[in-house]
């Protein structure tokens, strides 16, 4: 078993917790006000008036938004939870 694989129960866990959903689909998002570009992550919103294209996090948003500091990196880890979901493709 990998380190991965130990880190992923309770991380899933967590998140089904937090948003519902233990393998939620992730999206750059705007934790920080007044950046060019979304510095974080955060659950795709599932509220069918917020667009899937709209970074900006509202009250209809799941929970957890985690602010990465930089718009290169929330894009990099969008990538790789995403890909980490059942049936991503990294
Ligand atoms: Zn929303």
């Amino acid at each position: 078993m990998t380190r991965l694989d130990d880190t992923r129960p309770d991380a899933r866990e967590f998140l089904k917790l937090m948003c519902g959903d233990a393998w939620p689909e992730w999206r750059a998002a705007f934790t920080t006000d007044g950046t060019d570009g979304p510095t974080g992550i955060a659950p795709v919103c599932p509220d069918p008036d917020h667009e899937r294209g709209d970074g900006d996090l509202w009250a209809c948003c799941p929970e957890p938004s985690v602010e990465a500091e930089s718009n290169a990196l929330a894009e990099y880890l969008v990538e790789l939870l995403n890909a980490d979901r059942p049936g991503g493709a990294a």
